[in-house]
Formats: structure tokens, sequence, C-alpha cells
């Protein structure tokens, strides 16, 4: 009963060699299920890549990452005094609230770390006003650079100008900026216009999950049951609107399948609309993510632990059991039970 991640590896490093160079300089960021490729395997890579730094998302990351990165780590997740400390010259810490920094001074002295400002995002990060103030406390700490978080909307530009102006007239004790969700383009514009600055460019998304082409992910036919219009069927008991198939494929909640409301009954007019049209979604159905004769398919009801109930109609070919079948997922969210190369 698989779930499992097919990666074409020439095809994936071919766009990883290639959105690596686009940014030069790039910090990869490696965090939380590894973008559902495993944390360790994108180490892994971002040491072939050659890049000297990467970010990971918290504390928890840490130990993963000195064992399979061999250069600098970054800890996004802004150090508070309930973090603990990591005695390593590797580690990088994140500040992002001026009281942080006496408190991490008096635990660690001379420790490393990031100054995060507050941008638009308002996630985390020291209010500009403050940074006089921060440039003061830091003496016990080392600097090694200003960090903007920028929302993913629209062009980040304007904003990544603004703070680069902050961070050049600022007295803190560094020209080096960390910057996020800008395209490569922005990001050569932006370094013409403050070349006192070095700016380095933190991503994820985009280099890990740039070329889904080169992934495939295949679940697998573990059942499938004849079904007559009006029989109650699963846990909820529920009688099917139509004759067909009931297929059950492995991938369910502890993959990360979810279940998404089906954008056409998303409101009353749309589910109206379906309802007249007799459609599966006016049965409260939504679609699930696998594709079955290429075709996506209805959950016949909530993904369970490990298997989802589609519907297949009746006039279609019924899958053997074993067959594998297309599933698309959101890879943040995903865990599969293999991830193989196809080399
Ligand atoms: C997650 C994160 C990134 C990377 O975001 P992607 O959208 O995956 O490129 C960059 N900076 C910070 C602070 C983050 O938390």
């Amino acid at each position: 009963m698989v779930f499992d991640l097919h990666i074409q590896r020439q095809q994936w490093r071919d766009h990883l060699d290639s959105a690596f160079s686009a940014r030069s300089q790039m910090v990869p960021v490696i965090k939380g299920n590894g973008y559902g490729l495993g944390r360790d395997r994108l180490a892994a890579e971002a040491s072939r890549l050659g890049a000297d730094t990467i970010a990971i998302g918290t504390h928890t990351e840490v130990a993963d990452a000195l064992a399979h990165f061999p250069g600098d780590i970054q800890i996004l997740t802004p150090w508070r005094p309930f973090t603990p400390v990591v005695d390593d010259r590797r580690i990088v810490h994140t500040i992002s609230r001026v009281e942080d920094i006496a408190t991490l001074t008096a635990r660690q002295p001379g420790a490393r770390v990031l100054i995060e400002l507050e941008t638009s995002m308002a996630r985390h990060g020291i209010d500009r006003h403050e940074l006089a103030a921060a440039a003061d406390a830091l003496t016990g700490l080392k600097l090694e650079g200003v960090a903007i978080h920028l929302p993913m909307q629209g062009t980040n530009l304007a904003e990544a100008r603004l703070w680069a102006a902050v961070v050049a007239t600022s007295r803190l004790p560094t020209t080096r900026l960390f910057v996020s969700h800008l395209s490569a383009g922005e990001l050569d514009e932006l370094r013409r216009e403050r070349p006192e600055l070095s700016i380095r460019s933190r991503v994820g998304t985009d280099l890990w999950l740039g070329d889904l082409s080169a992934f495939d992910v295949q679940a697998t036919v573990i059942d499938t049951h004849r079904v007559e219009r009006g029989e109650t069927v699963g846990y909820r008991q529920v009688p099917v609107p139509r004759t067909g198939t009931v297929v059950i494929v492995s991938g369910g909640t502890s993959h990360g399948i979810g279940l998404e409301a089906p954008r056409h009954a998303a409101n009353l007019k749309e589910r109206s609309k379906a309802l007249a049209k007799g459609g599966l979604a006016a049965a409260g159905w939504s679609q699930s993510p696998f594709s079955i004769n290429g075709k996506q398919r209805w959950f016949i009801e909530p993904p369970h632990m490990q298997a989802s109930m589609v519907f297949l109609p009746a006039d279609c070919q019924v899958p053997l059991v074993g067959a594998r079948v297309r599933a698309a997922v959101r890879y943040t969210t995903a865990t599969f039970d293999h991830i193989i190369d196809e080399d």
C-alpha cells in the first residue's frame, strides 16, 4: 500500500543548477517537511550546489542540519529566551526584538546573529525606529547581517528598496542584507541600485519545487467495489448518487491528503448551478487529488488515515488492484511512503 514520489533526478538537478545560479549567492531554505522531499535530501543537494549557507526553520531542525550540511546554518524563527542554546559556531540566530539581544548575549556571548526587520508581513521583526537601540545593544554579539521577509503577493521591489535604504543608512555594523521573495530580475536591479550592500536571496519554493514536472506522485489502487445508486457506503454511510465503482486508493490524511472545498460548489449560486446539473458537487462531494483514466475523481467521503475512497462513474474502465494512480499534492504538507530517484 504505497503512496510514492518518483523524482526524475537529472531533470530536477538541472533545474536546481539553473535556479541556484540565476540568483547568485543564494541561501537555500530547508525547513518543515523539506518541501515534501525531506530536509536531509535538500541539505545534501545544497552542498552539491556549493551553497556556503542554508536557512532552516526552527531550532528543532538544528541537529539534522549540522549533520547533513557543512556550512553556515541560519535559523529563520527568531531567537527567544525559551530557545535552547546551541553551542556551534556554524549556527546563526535571528534576533527580532531588542530585548532579546541582552538575554542572548548573557547566555551565549559572541553568538552570531541576524537582525530581522518588521516588514509589511508583520510576522516578526524589529521596528525600524528601534534600529538605533538595537545597534547600541549589539556590542556582545557578532552581527552577520540584516534579514527581511517579504509577502508573496505582487511585486516586492519597492518594499525591498525601502529596507535597503534603511540598512544602508543605519548605524548597524553590517552591509549584508538577506531577502526573500524577490525574482532574479528584481534582485539584480536592487544590487545595481545598492552596490554598497551585499544582498543575498533566501529561497525555498522556487528552488526545490520550481520544476514540478520532474515529480510524479503515484498512489496505488488497493480495492474496487461496484455500487448501485442509493447504496450507502463509507464511515458516514452516505448514499452514492449514481451507479459506479468505489475505488480505494492508498494515500490519506497521514500522507497530507486533505479535503479542499470544491471550487465549483464554493458558494450558493455555484452550488445551485451544480444541483441543477445534477453534478456530484451537488451531493456535497469534493474533488480528490487522484486521477484515474486521466481524470480527477471525486472523494466519496473525507480521506481516511492511509487510504481514500473515490468514485468512478459506471461508464469508466475499472482499474485493476495494484494499478498506479496519479495524485496532485501540496508538497509542503505531503509525506510520502517512499521517494524514488529515477535515473
Ligand atoms: C520560509 C521562508 C523563506 C522561504 O520561502 P519560500 O516561499 O519557500 O521561498 C524565506 N524567508 C523566511 C524568513 C522564511 O520563513
